[in-house]
């Protein structure tokens, strides 16, 4: 008969439990670091497929953090709008903050995705499916530098842009006025104005898409290029204050993927290798528009867009390769008011 506190088969089972749960508690933690320094590369999946091929919803399942000598460009679901959020080093920019309906949405993301501090934040312009979520970007993080474009021919003391415009001066942001050539590391990249927009003598006449600030982000030999809303005309002022020194691996389609942007000219500089449409499903304005999706198919350039696929995410690498993951949500938000 087995006595309490014996030698008995009972002790010694609980003494491997408590091994087994030691080398099983090892392994865990050894296989979370690993699928968090390297995963998504070889075999070994990421969080966010693992919980995929578990078929669940990843907790954050928009943002990737970005190894040594990489940058991320999340182009983040926001319906009909946009919102980019640049990532390298542990510092992030955002360009754009997409609808107000999407507010909540991308603030919950980049909660999620451990920002806390956004080193900066870009207007591109003053519409609505930009700047809609700027305001609670404004009050839920700590912003370094809110960078503006022109805004001489808008109201900037009442409506939307009212709104963030005050959320910046009760948070004690600093603002800062977008002007050729200024430039701000972010990680290990750093992004450059290109193109401070097209501000017509009569303020009139404006057409605020193309007042959008044109931006690269440039890691070694990777590189972004987001023109917001610029149209035609506007394209081919960037192409003339530029240069002609364009090319970039990744384009965010301009304009949402409006034929009224996006011209060949432009592309034939840019020479993207991979484009980015942030478009809502089934929006007003029929965009992607197809000529500009068979411009692009013309021009051999892969694309992605956030109302097929979700979130799009475009990782970097200084040697100029990179890769791309979507989070295949599809979304139906209500449209915005402007585009
Ligand atoms: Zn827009």
């Amino acid at each position: 008969m087995a006595k309490r506190g014996g030698n008995g088969p009972v002790p010694e089972l609980s003494t491997r439990t408590v091994v087994l749960g030691v080398i099983c508690a090892v392994l865990l933690a050894v296989g979370s670091w690993a699928i968090d320094t390297y995963g998504g590369q070889g075999i070994l999946p990421d969080w966010s497929e693992l919980y995929e091929s578990f078929g669940l919803e990843s907790p954050a399942p928009d943002l990737q953090t970005p190894q040594e000598g990489q940058a991320t460009v999340t182009f983040l679901d926001v319906g009909q709008g946009d919102s980019v959020l640049i990532s390298s080093g542990g510092e992030y920019c955002l360009i754009d903050a997409g609808t107000q309906q999407s507010a909540d949405t991308l603030v919950e993301d980049l909660w999620a995705g451990g920002v806390q501090t956004l080193d900066l934040v870009v207007m591109t312009h003053p519409h609505a499916d930009h700047i809609g979520g700027m305001e609670d970007v404004l009050e839920n993080f700590e912003v370094e530098t809110l960078l503006l474009p022109d805004l001489s021919a808008s109201d900037t003391e009442s409506g939307l842009l009212g709104r963030v415009l005050q959320a910046a001066e009760k948070t004690g942001t600093p603002c800062v006025q977008a002007e050729l050539g200024w430039q701000q590391t972010v990680g290990e990249g750093t992004l450059t104005v290109l193109y401070t927009g097209l501000m017509p003598d009569d303020k009139e006449d404006v057409n605020l898409n193309d007042t959008s600030l044109c931006l690269r982000y440039e890691l070694g030999q990777f590189s972004y290029l987001c023109t917001g809303d610029a149209e035609a005309d506007a394209e081919e002022e960037l192409i003339l204050t530029s240069g002609g020194s364009l090319s970039s691996t990744l384009f965010k389609a301009g304009h949402h993927g409006s034929s009224t942007s996006n011209t060949q000219s432009l592309l034939s500089l840019v020479r993207p290798q991979v484009a980015v449409v942030s478009c809502g499903l089934d929006n007003e304005y029929g965009h992607p528009h197809a000529e500009v999706m068979d411009r692009f198919a013309q021009n051999g350039i892969t694309v992605y867009r956030t109302d097929e696929q979700g979130t799009v995410t475009v990782t970097g690498q200084a040697d100029g390769s990179w890769r791309v993951q979507t989070s295949s949500v599809q979304t139906e938000e209500p449209l915005a008011p402007a585009a």
